[in-house]
């Protein structure tokens, strides 16, 4: 009878604390959290925000990929959209988010535009805020 006691308890105990994991300090410089693998969960939260802030503020990797769509959309589109519309056939050179997301890189809100097409477009949308509203 005793001894069945006792074994129900070492087995209990043994569950609750998981002996076989080796417990390592967090991976954060000077964090002495004692965690089964990473982060403890304070620094699991931190890194979460910076690979978020990260992420929002790659800059560098966002202009590179800009620039591989481009590069891919002028092909595709050689001459100003707007232009083909009236019947020019003037290079393209800007890609123009059709929508005015820049965020937006789907294939169908890119449009290629000359310059002067893309810059009359930008000021139209930011028609209102100082700017003449050219028609
Ligand atoms: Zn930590
Ligand atoms: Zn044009």
């Amino acid at each position: 009878m005793v001894t069945v006691v006792v074994v129900v308890g070492l087995g209990r105990r043994g569950g609750d604390s998981m002996p076989s994991k080796p417990l390592r300090p967090c991976l954060h410089v000077g964090c002495s959290q004692l965690v089964s693998a990473g982060y403890c969960d304070q620094h699991k939260k931190d890194k979460q925000t910076y690979d978020r802030h990260r992420g929002s503020s790659t800059e560098r990797g966002y202009g590179a990929r800009h620039r591989r769509i481009r590069e891919v959309v002028r092909r595709e589109e050689p001459l100003c959209r707007e232009c083909l519309k009236s019947g020019e056939l003037t290079p393209s050179n800007e890609m123009d988010h059709i929508d005015g997301n820049a965020l937006n890189t789907e294939r169908t809100n890119l449009q290629m535009l000359c310059k002067a097409c893309h810059s009359r477009k930008t000021i139209r949308e930011q028609g209102g805020f100082g700017n003449k509203v050219i028609h």
